[in-house]
């Protein structure tokens, strides 16, 4: 008996404290989790911000949260809870949550980083698209969806104006449109 129970609490300690430990250090997007733990101010409407910087403007966040709220309620569909969004104004915030190249990113319906210059509409509806996927979709089927689908549909619903995208995200788009086109769906 003894023998079986010492593995198994050596794997309960390694899933639950060992794990997470490592990943809130090498995987720095599940920081979105708790974006408090590594300086960041959060308020109660779920929007977060480096309040250290000169640069943060708390009215656009704002503004431009709610106006993706409303654009994708009509147009794709409806948050069940508010969605947190972390805006970052400078990029020594961006770097804590793992943006080096990427101007945004979203982990399931955690919330979204938003790099400097992601503070644009476009960007802000492009995350909370991938919010909505993981909430109406769920975590695991989006992890198992081609990226075509995910990214295609984050970029054509979020009517991102630039034409074309850099490769491959023109072709995920063109693929998505096809897709959607074909498929008789008026609201994801
Ligand atoms: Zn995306």
């Amino acid at each position: 008996m003894k023998t079986i129970i010492k593995p198994i609490l050596r794997l309960t300690f390694l899933l639950l404290v060992v794990t997470p430990i490592l990943a809130w250090f090498i995987v720095k997007p599940v920081r979105i989790i708790a974006p408090e733990l590594v300086g960041l101010t959060c308020y109660d409407n779920q929007i977060c911000i480096d309040i250290e910087s000169e640069d943060f403007n708390l009215e656009l966040a704002q503004q431009l949260r709610a106006d993706a709220q409303q654009f994708l309620s009509e147009k794709v569909s409806s948050f069940t809870k508010t969605p947190k969004i972390i805006y970052c104004s400078t990029w020594q915030c961006a770097k804590k949550f793992g943006l080096g190249d990427r101007s945004a990113i979203t982990l399931g319906t955690f919330g979204s980083a938003i790099s400097p210059r992601a503070w644009q509409d476009y960007y802000i509806r492009h995350e909370l698209i991938h919010q909505l996927q993981a909430q109406n979709m769920g975590i695991i089927k989006c992890l198992l969806s081609p990226t075509w689908l995910i990214e295609g549909m984050a970029y054509e619903l979020s009517e991102d104006p630039r034409q074309p995208l850099k490769q491959p995200w023109e072709n995920h788009r063109l693929k998505f449109r096809k897709w959607l086109n074909s498929s008789n769906l008026n609201k994801i």
